[in-house]
């Protein structure tokens, strides 16, 4: 891998105070440093100032899941990508699959996602993927084309730049079934080619992981193919041995 390895865990709703002050001491603890890869975790809201607490000076960075497109307002229960700055947040993950089904986030919304927080000076980690029926019916390039044309379109390809992709299949996330390394690699290749037709310099160096039931046992595997740079990882990341071990192996 040419480019530096990058690996996110998304806790989506799990922790507590408790669980979640063993689970970061213990990724601290394991992670003193990494060689041409960096990690971070994305937690929810509430423990922002717990994870910016514990993670401060450390090599663990963390983030957000989530963030409202728009910068303040009357939008009840939302969260802007100023508050997660607030809380010395690096990183915020935009279009998560989840988003995208259960709240019902289209691909504009993601894009204005992904430029409120470059607004904010937050990499936004940008997830795409096809549903089991879109790859079943060979609709795996357009969907994905269309996903990040969206936020090329609003925000310029020089911005994306400053930025993750995930290529995160659907059919691949919690479900314990992953995408095979060539599986994988084939996505990760269009994506990037995708981005080279605008600017090949940035093709060549933007960070694209992949997500999708990544465990310690199969990261290594999925890290080496050539246009996988690390991953962005669920459940996984919950459990600190494994976690530790997946960053490892995107150095
Ligand atoms: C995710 O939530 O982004 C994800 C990849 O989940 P899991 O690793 O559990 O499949």
């Amino acid at each position: 891998m040419t480019r530096a390895g990058f690996v996110a865990g998304n806790w989506k709703m799990y922790g507590n105070l408790v669980q979640n002050q063993e689970l970061l001491a213990a990724i601290v603890l394991g992670i003193p440093s990494l060689q041409n890869a960096s990690c971070a975790v994305c937690v929810p809201y509430p423990y922002l100032a717990q994870a910016q607490s514990v993670l401060k000076g450390t090599h663990v960075a963390w983030g957000g899941q989530n963030i409202s497109q728009h910068h303040q307002g009357a939008y009840t229960g939302e969260v802007s990508a100023g508050m997660l700055t607030d809380f010395g947040c690096r990183y915020v993950i935009v279009g998560h699959s989840e988003r995208r089904t259960l709240y019902g986030e289209d691909n504009q919304m993601v894009a204005e996602k992904f430029h409120s927080a470059q607004e904010q000076s937050l990499v936004p980690i940008l997830c795409v993927g096809e549903t089991l029926a879109q790859r079943e019916a060979n609709e795996t390039e357009q969907v994905i084309a269309r996903q990040l044309d969206a936020v090329i379109g609003l925000v310029g390809v020089n911005a994306i730049k400053q930025s993750v992709i995930a290529y995160e299949p659907v059919w691949a996330i919690g479900t314990g079934e992953t995408a095979t390394p060539q599986q994988a690699q084939d996505v990760h290749a269009f994506v990037r080619n995708r981005i080279a037709a605008h600017n090949s310099e940035i093709a060549a160096d933007i960070q694209i992981v992949y997500g999708g039931s990544v465990k310690a046992n199969n990261a290594s595997e999925l890290f080496a193919m050539p246009d996988i740079d690390g991953g962005l990882i669920g459940g996984a990341s919950l459990v600190a041995a494994e976690f530790i071990s997946i960053c490892f192996a995107a150095q």
